[in-house]
């Protein structure tokens, strides 16, 4: 057995003659001493059981070449033994903010999907579920919740049919959090809601100018009544848009959270993303910065401290994870309103990144989202590449125009992993 290429190892200053290890292919974590860590490295005498160990946790592997190959394959594996379709459904692109920066601004208004279009999921979700799939939906926006009739008689729909065939259906909302009451929460519950994705940008005067009402109100003090009203009922995921100007008054925001009742440990998960760039001059927020992220050193920063801040409050964040584009997913699509489909959530309504329809199913994608783009010497060489898998498609679309390489994290990875990993063994302590 030999050393696997996907590790990264730190010394820890604060116990010398230890190691810290990250093992990055299962994103397993261990403290050892520098002698056993040089007997691993050097094909050394090891006992039975920490060998058996570093076998399991991906340090040791058999040879590089059946490693490769294993990488290659990732996703054809993953595609293959998928249990579970994932939709992500845009019932409306109606939306009762007026986020500067939101993506759907040139294409938002009174669009959503008909009763047609609603059937022919239905369909298409049916088929899927008589070859024994389960169904999971995040329905989408604008604002899903301002399409509550369609989104019910769709869950409902989907959770008969679920029935009827023997699998599970479940869904999750994306919601700006304005009509998220107790009431409603109560209502999709019984239809297979499990979680709620929502959004929070800052201290009130941040959040109020970054997310207004459309008649220009702020919208800080419904969301977050809404929000204490419903965490004990269903798992909140809360994100948030910062700027190179706000992120530093961020915590602000977890303290009136607290103060206001919120219980951290009911919550499902919270994390910040910069706003981002758009090539046409403007910015971008809520999904893409559920994924996408920048590269640029303050960016860095402000995602370490905001976790630090996070931690310190006893807020659950996102541990260190294997990561990749959606697009890598077979059995993950985009459904626009209008029966478009896409690969990611940021694409819809680009001509030429629609992948298929409801109605004449999905078209070949390979060469239009470049695939295969990781599967070169440098991300097969890179310790990073389960973490990675190339980046983000629509990150390298806005840096150069075309989805024509990756997105490298080596930079980021290299300033902030180590960091990552201490504070994720930090929590609870
Ligand atoms: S291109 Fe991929 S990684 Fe980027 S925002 Fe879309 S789904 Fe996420
Ligand atoms: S894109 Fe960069 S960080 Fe990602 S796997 Fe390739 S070389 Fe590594």
């Amino acid at each position: 057995m030999i050393l696997s290429r996907f590790h990264k190892s730190y010394p820890l200053p604060d116990k010398p003659g230890r190691i810290l290890l990250i093992a990055t292919r299962r994103c397993a974590v261990l403290e050892l001493s520098e002698s056993l860590w040089s007997r691993v490295r050097s094909g050394g005498e090891l006992t039975q059981k920490e060998r058996e160990t570093f076998i399991r946790l991906g340090v040791l592997v058999e040879s590089h070449e059946a490693e490769r190959a294993g990488m290659l394959a990732t996703f054809d594996n993953i595609n293959a033994s998928a249990k579970r379709i994932e939709l992500t459904v845009t019932l409306t692109l109606e939306c009762n903010l007026a986020c500067p920066y939101c993506f759907e601004d040139p294409f938002r208004g009174h669009l959503s999907m008909s009763s047609e279009t609603a059937d022919l999921l239905l369909e298409r979700v049916r088929e899927y579920m008589a070859k024994g799939r389960d169904v999971l939906v995040d329905y989408y926006g604008g604002e899903a919740l301002m399409a509550l009739p369609l989104l019910k008689s769709s869950a409902a729909r989907m959770q008969a049919a679920a029935l009827e065939f023997g699998v599970v259906f479940t869904f999750n909302v994306f919601s700006n959090g304005v009509l998220l009451t107790r009431k409603v929460v109560e209502e999709l519950l019984p239809l297979g809601l499990t979680a709620v994705r929502t959004t929070l940008d800052g201290p009130p005067d941040i959040h109020n100018a970054q997310r207004p009402f459309v008649s220009g109100k702020g919208s800080f003090d419904i969301i977050l009544k809404n929000l204490l009203a419903v965490h004990d009922l269903v798992a909140l995921d809360i994100g948030g848009n910062y700027t190179r100007e706000n992120y530093r008054r961020f915590p602000e925001l977890l303290d009136i959270m607290l103060e206001a009742g919120i219980d951290p440990a009911r919550l499902k998960a919270v994390g910040f993303s910069p706003v981002m760039p758009k090539s046409d001059g403007g910015v971008l927020g809520d999904h893409a910065a559920t994924c996408a992220c920048g590269s640029e050193p303050w960016v860095i920063e402000a995602n370490l401290f905001l976790r630090d801040e996070l931690i310190r409050r006893g807020f659950p964040v996102s541990k260190l994870q294997a990561s990749a584009c959606m697009i890598e997913f077979a059995n993950d699509l985009v459904v626009g309103y209008d029966g478009s489909l896409y690969k990611c959530p940021v694409f819809m309504g680009q001509e030429e990144l629609r992948v298929g329809s409801l109605a004449d199913g999905v078209g070949d994608y390979r060469k239009s989202h470049n695939l295969d783009l990781w599967k070169n010497e440098e991300c097969l060489e890179c310790a990073y590449l389960p973490l990675c898998f190339g980046g983000c498609r629509f990150f390298r679309k806005l840096q150069t125009g075309a989805i024509d390489g990756v997105d490298c994290r080596r930079g980021m990875l290299d300033a902030s992993l180590e960091r990552i990993v201490r504070q994720d063994l930090s929590v609870g302590k």
